[in-house]
């Protein structure tokens, strides 16, 4: 499945929720207003929709939110879609979750076919986790990682750089994933949903390798995703580390994903309103056959690049919607 601009569309990430039992304070308002079931796709429409994307090439599957594990049945859709399509098509299946239900899902994960998680950790001191998450729990969260890597799971952490809240953490937070072999993402925030706060903690993560520079030794890495992570090999642990740059780097050309929201809409690119309605045609009965037409036209829509700007909201949704 090709798009416009002849990139290779091989990964789909999929929002199974919006809903989370966090309220990170750059993801969610304190006080957010979920979706009405009938609006969210139902779980046999989620694994449907898997379905037809693995058969138009998607090789890599991620199941994100919201919280993913916060809604019953979600490690069973990964079940069923794992021995399905895995080895038959997809290639890699996975999540990205808050860690804070890992130590009860772990298990049933790994048996599902997920051979690594993306668990978002954005400091390790409990009172400043609790401060950033509003709701979380440190100690839940560790536990998670810990049954994680316990049931064989490969192990990334994503921590977003904030400035003035964690940005003395990073450094402390490699040394932490390279004692574990957990590879570390650092996620630069970007500007959806309510901007209050976020210019002011807006870190450039360019600024934070220079200073990663002076105690650690970063090698570029060979390592890439097609996405918009550049990686650099830490010699002193011999784990990766990943800089997440939407903002200061353009990563598009390159680009080999597109989204499910929680109501079907197809999203082309993370920076653009661009979508398509999968919900209705489901729901009126659509064959393989349209859906994968629809698809593959929507492939047609996916715009060169993202026009994110410091300061201004690209898109009003928020990224629990979309799926980060
Ligand atoms: N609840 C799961 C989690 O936290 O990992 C999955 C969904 S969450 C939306 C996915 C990722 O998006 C997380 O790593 C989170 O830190 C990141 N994220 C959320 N809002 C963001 C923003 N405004 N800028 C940058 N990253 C953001
Ligand atoms: Fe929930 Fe993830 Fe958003 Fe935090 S970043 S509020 S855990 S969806």
């Amino acid at each position: 499945m090709e798009d416009g601009f002849g990139r290779r569309i091989s990964y789909l990430r999929v929002s199974v929720t919006d809903r989370c039992d966090f309220r990170c304070t750059y993801c969610m308002a304190e006080e957010m207003t979920f979706l009405p079931r009938a609006e969210v796709l139902s779980l046999e429409e989620i694994e449907r929709l898997c379905g037809v994307f693995v058969g138009l090439g998607v090789r890599k599957l991620r199941f994100t939110g919201g919280e993913p594990l916060v809604r019953a049945g979600v490690p069973g859709v990964m079940a069923r879609v794992g021995a399905r399509h895995l080895g038959q098509g997809l290639e890699e299946l996975t999540l990205t979750t808050n860690g804070a239900r890992l130590a009860r899902f772990a298990p049933e994960l790994a048996a599902a076919g997920v051979r690594r998680v993306n668990v978002s950790l954005d400091s390790l001191k409990e009172a400043r986790f609790a401060a950033i998450t509003r709701t979380g729990h440190l100690p839940a969260v560790l536990a998670g990682i810990e049954a994680a890597a316990a049931a064989g799971l490969a192990v990334k952490i994503n921590m977003v750089a904030l400035k003035g809240v964690n940005e003395d953490e990073i450094s402390p937070m490699l040394a932490w994933c390279g004692a574990r072999g957990f590879d570390l993402s650092l996620i630069e925030t970007m500007p959806l949903g309510d901007m209050s706060g976020r210019v002011e903690t807006h870190l450039s993560l360019a600024t934070v390798r220079e200073r990663l520079c002076q105690h650690w030794t970063l090698r570029p890495s060979a390592h890439a995703t097609g996405g918009p992570s550049r990686y650099w090999d830490v010699a002193e642990t011999g784990a990766r580390i990943g800089f997440i740059t939407p903002l200061s780097e353009h990563f598009c050309a390159s680009c080999n994903r597109v989204r499910l929201d929680v109501k079907g809409r197809l999203y082309l690119c993370l920076g653009h309103e661009a979508a398509v309605d999968l919900r209705a045609p489901l729901r009126a009965g659509a064959s393989d056959e349209t859906l994968d037409s629809l698809v593959r036209a929507a492939m047609r829509i996916k715009p060169e690049r993202h026009e994110f700007e410091i300061g201004r909201p690209a898109v009003a949704r928020y990224m629990s919607a979309t799926g980060g």
